[in-house]
């Protein structure tokens, strides 16, 4: 198997080689993905009905009972990341959270959004009042975590709501605090977890406490 290179940005971050570092992904983290995208498919003529953790198999064609082919769900996904304006609402508490680790830690996004949707995820974070360092990789994200806590000799943690990736940065960053958080209260139920392994916190103030208090923000 074929490892998809690292994001070159990635070792031209300014990094504080002393600070602990959160690590923190975007859709259905920071933002409410699935509502932004239901919206969009919804004005395309199509439904969403949330029945699995899935993206594309949870949309129809209006008052079908069989998913959307993925050939279309994947066209559907392509289009909305190729909108300017990313109409996205971002999760309750993120923003106040984030600003308060960040008296005590860097702050690093990121992201598996597609690569070219990257000046609109821009402008989407600090619009939205998130004006931390942008890193768009792709593929499990166990690697990027790695090479990015490998940047400081303060702890790190990591968010993520995808099992696949908390699975990866568990295997390549096993130093690294693992959380998953799921934004959309209707997904949370049917996320799947590991709580023995990530610890697993869909409230932002009270995973940045539990963040802070992994890292050791305030008492180190
Ligand atoms: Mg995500």
């Amino acid at each position: 198997m074929t490892e998809t290179p690292l994001p070159p940005e990635l070792f031209q971050l300014r990094i504080d080689p002393q600070a602990p570092l959160v690590i923190v992904d975007v859709d259905e983290v920071l933002a409410q993905f699935m509502r932004g995208f239901e919206r969009f498919v919804v004005s395309q003529g199509y439904e969403m009905r949330l029945e699995r953790f899935a993206l594309f198999q949870n949309l129809y064609r209006a008052g079908e009972s069989e998913p959307l082919d993925i050939v279309t769900g994947r066209r559907l996904f392509d289009a909305f990341f190729d909108l300017d304006r990313h109409e996205i609402e971002v999760a309750p508490g993120a923003c106040e959270s984030l600003r308060w680790l960040a008296r005590r830690a860097t702050i690093v996004i990121l992201t598996n959004a597609p690569a070219s949707s990257r000046p609109a995820r821009a402008r989407w974070l600090i619009e939205n009042d998130l004006p931390y360092t942008l890193v768009v990789g792709q593929g499990p994200k166990g690697r990027a975590v790695a090479a990015l806590a490998a940047r400081t000799r303060g702890p790190a943690a990591f968010v993520d709501d995808l099992l696949a990736n908390l699975e990866s940065v568990a295997v390549e960053a096993p130093r690294v605090r693992r959380f998953q958080m799921v934004a959309d209260e209707r997904l949370r139920d049917l996320a799947p977890a590991a709580r023995d392994r990530h610890q697993r916190i869909d409230d932002w103030p009270q995973l940045a406490e539990a963040i802070a208090h992994a890292l050791e923000l305030w008492t180190r």
